[in-house]
This record gives structure tokens, sequence and C-alpha cells, in this order.
């Protein structure tokens, strides 16, 4: 019933080594913000509170808002703290850093970045950070990712995906803080909450590696099973959808490890190009409209908040497919009840099976 991908042994050696003597001008920040003396420790109740108040000092910073829930469960569990550059409705694939969020990224123990250019917009800051000595470790490479071309729906416009893709691989090879040789491979590995589960254990491993404290080892493990519970939970309610109505057209291709993990099909998306930023032609759109009624696509997925007025116009051209709003590129604000990784994964599947049941 579940499905464990089988995950490689962890790559490592992809992380930029520590440089002892960059951390200076932050980590002098930090402590004379603490009040603290420079040899004197940092006490975790007298942390300077950043802008999303960890509990305790911050040891670790993760780029989305996705990374940053498990993360931040992870460092709940051992009494630290830590935050994420980005917050609830920001789109990882254009979010930009603020010259603070560089810095507490150079400060960290540990970045946790998404990968596999997802982070396009942040890519000049994890390298700023890197080179003022932060660890960087990119999550998505080690969680066995699809390439994109598995179930992308671009079937029928074949020449513009195969730009596209090169485009992506292109983007991927230029990549300056993973330096691996990996084609187009898509980043939207936290929409399968099993790959998740396994992120919370590499983090935790890596954590416990950086600091020496092996407590994170251990409640990277606990996360791992909390998020393995999740993966059944997010199955389960899957598994109410009729097999006749598993056919998804999504606004990006954001959907492919949740239609892998959990029997669905993505018949076509309307955004091309594995990211939020491009524009369908009118053609592209002509074609798709008759994509989805050829297919007889169940539903029409997009973000929730995005309103995106493409999706709307294909929704209505196409008539009687509803459009489904999910926490595709981020967890959800305080209130939303999908204000956890956890939280998010759930409401997704329950309002997806709510659609199409
Ligand atoms: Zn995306």
């Amino acid at each position: 019933m579940t499905h464990s991908p089988s995950v490689p042994a962890l790559v490592r050696g992809r992380r930029r080594a520590l440089m002892p003597g960059a951390l200076g001008l932050t980590a002098l920040l930090t402590l004379s913000a603490c009040g603290a003396g420079p040899d004197g420790g940092t006490s975790p109740e007298g942390a300077e509170a950043t802008s999303s108040a960890p509990q305790g000092e911050v040891v670790a910073v993760a780029t989305t808002t996705q990374l940053g829930s498990v993360l931040g469960q992870i460092t709940d569990c051992v009494g630290t703290g830590s935050v994420a550059v980005m917050g609830p409705g920001d789109d990882p694939h254009d979010f930009s850093a603020s010259s603070q969020q560089v810095a507490q990224m150079a400060g960290a123990e540990m970045v946790f970045a998404n990968g596999l250019g997802l982070e396009a917009g942040l890519e000049a800051a994890l390298s700023n950070a890197a080179a003022d000595g932060a660890t960087i470790l990119e999550v998505a490479p080690e969680l066995d990712p699809l390439p994109f071309t598995a179930v992308d729906g671009h079937d029928d416009h074949a020449g513009e995906t195969a730009e596209e893709h090169a485009e992506h691989a292109d983007e991927a090879e230029g990549d300056a803080h993973d330096g691996h040789d990996h084609g187009p491979l898509d980043p939207h590995v936290w929409m399968d909450a099993g790959r998740m589960a396994q992120a919370a254990e590499v983090m935790g491993e890596d954590l416990a590696q950086q600091t020496g404290e092996p407590r994170y080892a251990d409640c990277g493990g606990e996360v791992k099973a909390d998020l393995a519970e999740v993966d059944q939970q997010v199955a389960q309610i899957l598994a109410e959808i009729p097999e006749d109505r598993r056919t998804l057209v999504t606004d990006h291709a954001a959907y492919n490890y949740l239609a892998e993990a959990y029997g669905l099909e993505v018949s076509g998306v309307v955004i091309p190009g594995g990211s939020t930023d491009a524009e369908p032609s009118s053609q592209e759109l002509a074609a798709l409209v008759d994509q989805i009624r050829d297919s007889g696509a169940d539903a029409l997925l997009t973000s929730v908040g995005a309103g995106s007025s493409t999706v709307q116009a294909v929704a209505q051209e196409v008539g009687d497919v509803p459009v489904v709003e999910l926490y595709e590129s981020g967890i959800g604000p305080a209130g939303s009840g999908a204000e956890t990784y956890a939280e998010a994964m759930v409401f997704n599947a329950r309002a997806l099976a709510d659609a199409l049941t």
C-alpha cells in the first residue's frame, strides 16, 4: 500500500567545507546582540529572537517553508532554534533574500536548501553565504529525485519540452553550489511525504555531524517516523478517489512526485518549463484546452491564493473541471490549518479527495 522509494546511500561531499575564519562578522554581531562576551558562549534563553521567533539559539536556516517546518521540528526536539528565509505565500522559484537573511544564512551552522534549481532567485545569496563560510546542504538531490520528463504532461509539445528541458539542464549545471552533472531533475520533492520523511533523517544526520551533537540525528529519526505516518495518512485519504477520477492538470509542473507517490496522473501543465514564471502562448493554451478535454481531466490544480488568471481562463474555457487550490509551493499562514508541512500535506490530500470523490 505504501510506496517506499528506494533511497540511495547518502551522497556526501557536495556541501561547502566550513571556513572557520569567515564566520567572524556575523558571529560577532550575534554575540553582541545577545550581550555575551566574545568567548562566553551563547545561552539559548538569551539568544536574539529572529522574525519567526524560534525557541532556542538559531543553529540552522532553511530556504523554503516546507524544509523550514521539518527543520523546526528537529531543532525544537533538541531545544535549539531554526528559521526559514521564505514565508507562507512566497514563490520559491523567484524568492530573493534580504541582506539580513543572507547574513543569517552565513551565520548559521548549516543552511538547508531544496536545490535542483528550485531557488532560482536565491542562487546568488546562497553563493554569498557559502563564500562567507556557510555550510549548505541541498536536500532534494538526496531524495531519489525524479526526472522532469516522467509525467510532466507536455507530451504533445515535444519540441518545446526538449528546449525547456535543455534550459533547465543548463540552469542546473550552472548552479554554483551543486557542481555535479544531473540533467533535468524535478525539484518538487516535498509533494511526496515519504521523501520528506527521508529528508528529516538526512537533515538530522547532517546537523549531528556538523555540530557534534548526536541528538540531532535522534530527533531527525523521530521526525522521520512522524512524517512516515503523514505519508500513510495522505495515501489513505487519496485512496478514496475513484480510479477513473485521477487525471489532473496542474498550473505548473509541481505535482509529479504527488502523482508518482500516490497513484495519480498528470495529463497537462498550464505554465510550461517547470517553474512558475513562464507565460504560455495563446496557441499553447488552445492546445492545452483541447488536451484537457481529450484527456478527460478531473481537476485543475493551482496554488492557494495565487489567483492565476491563466488557470482561471483555462478552467472557464474547459467548462466543467473544478479548480482545486492546494499548498503546492509552501505551507500555509497562521490559522490556515496548513501551517506545518505535515498539516499542508494532509490539507492538500483532503481538498483533492473532496473535489474528486
Ligand atoms: Zn514549483
